[in-house]
């Protein structure tokens, strides 16, 4: 398995940038996800890594082999795509032997690794069914077990889950993961599906319009996005114009004028000392808010309640917190659910630590 290093990567398709000087490391083994919304140059970016555009400008290595320009079947990449692209009119293990027959492997050999990989994807016995005699889920692990039986040197997957049904994309996301860990997988996998990319990456990049706006792990982005873009992406947010004030007595945290009061933040990133009147976006997560009124908190403020949507597992709340602020606040294992009322106000609060300042 390789390391990925993507140096400077440029490339305009007719007039328009498609991806700008794109730099990420993906390290051995890591199962890594780019993430962004429809447009923003992921499969553009994943179709380079395999070979199947030339850049404009900057290099691919893998490892330290400078693959560039390097065709796409040199590179040894396994990849799996949303379209299956399976030959209907093959058996199972004729389409997962397709690659070592290019390669012109031995006929014991071939047999020995096809049999081996439908056993890692659970497809054991299955070898010479028919393409249509298996259900989407069998079908995709069958373009799975292709992909791998190469020995590639990186797996590379393009949106892999989007044709199957939600219990089955679930079932899947689990077994990609547990086989990517079990054969220390280099991996990039495509997707625009949040829940995917938080479940089971390692770390990831979140795109926009060609370039990397944040790279971290999962936790990281969710809880101190870059940007207001990746704040609302990569799940709900509260968000909330301001302005600093001051640091606040807290070292770290920075008190904020906003629309209802003055709260107090921390900045989205260790590195970034906010100046005295910067405007500024708060985010805080729905989950993150809680109904009470505990009095040394700095960021607790009045509302109504102005709609209740119940779900089972929580309930949702929208609370009017002034004429320009509805914040969304949602509660778990709800068991005293509030009704939307104009006279009776509620109170909410947050800590300093999940309201995050974010450089307008
Ligand atoms: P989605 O989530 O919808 O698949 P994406 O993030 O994968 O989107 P890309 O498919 O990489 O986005 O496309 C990025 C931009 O490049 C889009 O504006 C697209 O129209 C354009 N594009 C992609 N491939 C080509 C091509 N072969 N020729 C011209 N423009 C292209």
């Amino acid at each position: 398995m390789v390391s990925i290093s993507i140096r400077h990567l440029t490339k305009r398709f007719g007039g328009s940038a498609v991806l700008t000087d794109v730099n990420l490391e993906i390290a051995q083994g890591e199962l890594f996800f780019l993430l962004g919304p429809s447009g923003c140059g992921k499969t553009t970016l994943l179709r380079h890594i395999a070979g199947f555009y030339a850049p404009d400008g900057g290099g691919i290595y893998f490892d330290d082999e400078d693959v560039t320009d390097l065709p796409a079947h040199r590179r040894g990449t396994g990849m799996m795509f949303q379209s299956y692209a399976l030959w209907p009119h093959l058996t199972v293990a004729q389409n997962v032997a397709f690659g070592l027959e290019e390669r012109k492997r031995p006929r014991p050999e071939i047999e020995r690794r096809v049999d081996e990989t439908l056993a890692i994807v659970k497809l054991d016995g299955l070898g010479s069914r028919r393409i249509q005699q298996l259900s989407g889920g069998q079908q995709q692990r069958v373009a799975l077990a292709r992909a791998l039986v190469i020995r590639p040197r990186c797996l590379l997957l393009d949106e892999p889950l989007s044709n199957l049904d939600a219990k089955l994309r679930l079932e899947m996301r689990s077994e990609i993961r547990r086989i990517c860990k079990e054969f220390g997988l280099t991996a990039i996998y495509v997707t625009h599906d949040r829940d995917e990319a938080l479940s089971m990456a390692d770390r990831m990049a979140i795109m926009e319009g060609g370039r990397l706006v944040q790279v971290g792990s999962p936790e990281e982005i969710y809880k101190s996005p870059a940007t207001r873009m990746v704040a609302e992406f990569i799940g709900e947010a509260n968000l909330i114009d301001g302005r600093v004030i001051r640091e606040s007595s807290r070292e770290g945290y920075y008190d904020v004028e906003v629309p209802f009061g003055v709260l107090r933040a921390r900045p989205n990133n260790d590195d970034w000392r906010p100046v005295q009147g910067q405007p500024v976006v708060l985010s805080v997560r729905p989950e993150a808010l809680t109904f009470g009124d505990v009095r040394d908190s700095p960021n607790r403020f009045p509302g109504h309640i102005i709609s209740t949507t119940y779900l089972g597992a929580t309930v949702q709340y929208e609370l009017r917190v002034s004429e320009v602020t509805v914040m969304k606040v949602c509660e778990m294992n709800p068991w005293d659910i509030r009704l939307p009322s104009s006279s009776e106000p509620v109170r909410a609060m947050c800590s300093t630590w999940d309201l995050v300042m974010i450089r307008k």
